[in-house]
């Protein structure tokens, strides 16, 4: 995938958080950066909040192979300042659909943006949403939920909408079925517990950390397992095992994820956290009719399913704030991995 510029509707503004150079936090440094109007179809966004996200990171660190400067963050809400576009007026509140796409050609228009051409991720493929100011094609920009906060409605956009796509659509999730989530630390993992537990499915989790797999417990998880040989005490939990395993992490748990698995089963996976090659031992694959499942990021439908749900009293969970000039600070916080749920930046009181 190409990692340069996709997307030139995207144009961040004013003070940004600025990946300059592959050095981890200290190489994403406050910037100006010039104002502009918006386009025709494209509207200014004053962000209020924005959220960071493991991915900001790793483009910190250098592993992304995105070529500085690059403004950070997929994950903003804000207030429309003005607008190219008669679909939103100055005043309206948004939050920012982090999928890129060209909404135009035939996937876009069948409703799959994550299968358009240029397709990418805000703040990875284009500059993101971690400044003052964003000019965004209109079609990006949706309503913020009413009861959410800003921190909270920065913070749910990435992790949310890529859990819902994994759960919902990719892994059919029921509400009588069981998901067991793994590494439940990570943003994307805590929205998964609470979408799950939205519909009604009974959750397990994995994690590491004993003050996560509490957190956990609290966000309505039933058991909570620490993180190597997990499948056992799965197994034992459940008799036949797990309909869904949620996955971001990879070699080092997909053997055990797989054999937490009930027979027809599905594992669901939109990362690698912990390397790029896993072994699968095959007749656990076939002899149990499993399936293995990718997904990245998710369609705008699926963002809109995500909103509503937030309006029947879904919540992000939000780790911590720091002021957009503290930017550094936390990224460090996300780079020593003591984070359950989401690192925020508080951008402006508008
Ligand atoms: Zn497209």
């Amino acid at each position: 995938m190409a990692h340069e510029l996709v997307n030139t509707s995207v144009l961040s503004q004013g003070r940004a958080a600025v990946y300059e150079e592959p050095i981890g936090p200290a190489g994403v440094r406050i910037r100006e950066r010039p104002r502009s109007r918006p386009a025709p179809g494209s509207v200014a966004v004053a962000i209020r909040a924005a959220s960071i996200n493991h991915l900001d990171l790793w483009l910190a660190h250098g592993a992304q192979r995105v070529t500085p400067p690059r403004v950070i963050a997929a994950d903003g809400a804000g207030v429309v300042q003005e607008s190219g576009d008669p679909s939103w007026k100055p005043g309206d509140e948004v939050v920012v659909f982090p999928t890129l796409c060209d909404w135009e050609c035939e996937s876009c228009r069948a409703g799959e943006n994550v299968r358009c051409p240029h397709f990418g991720v805000l703040g990875e493929h284009s500059d993101g949403a971690a400044c003052e100011l964003i000019h965004l094609d209109a079609r990006s920009v949706f309503r913020k939920p009413a009861a959410l906060s800003w921190e909270e409605a920065a913070a749910f956009p990435l992790t949310f909408l890529t859990a819902w796509r994994m759960l919902m659509t990719r892994a059919q999730l029921k509400a009588d079925e069981t998901v067991l989530v793994i590494g439940a630390g990570a943003g994307v993992a805590v929205a998964a517990i609470q979408i799950a537990r939205h519909i009604g499915a009974r959750v397990l989790v994995t994690s590491r950390s004993e003050a996560k797999r509490k957190r956990a417990l609290e966000l309505g998880a039933e058991a909570a397992f620490e993180s190597s040989s997990f499948s056992k005490a799965v197994r034992a939990a459940t008799g036949d095992g797990v309909e869904v395993v949620f996955e971001h992490v990879g070699p080092a748990t997909l053997d055990e994820s797989m054999r937490s698995l009930a027979m027809g089963g599905r594992v669901v996976t939109c990362g690698s956290t912990s390397g790029v090659k896993a072994e699968v031992t095959m007749p656990r694959l076939f002899f149990r009719q499993a399936s293995l499942l990718g997904s990245t990021m998710g369609n705008a439908s699926e963002f809109e399913a995500v909103l509503q749900a937030m309006d029947r009293g879904l919540r992000p969970v939000v780790d911590s704030v720091y002021p957009l000039d503290e930017v550094q600070a936390a990224l460090t916080r996300l780079d020593a991995a003591e984070q359950f749920g989401k690192v925020v930046l508080s951008v402006s009181a508008g």
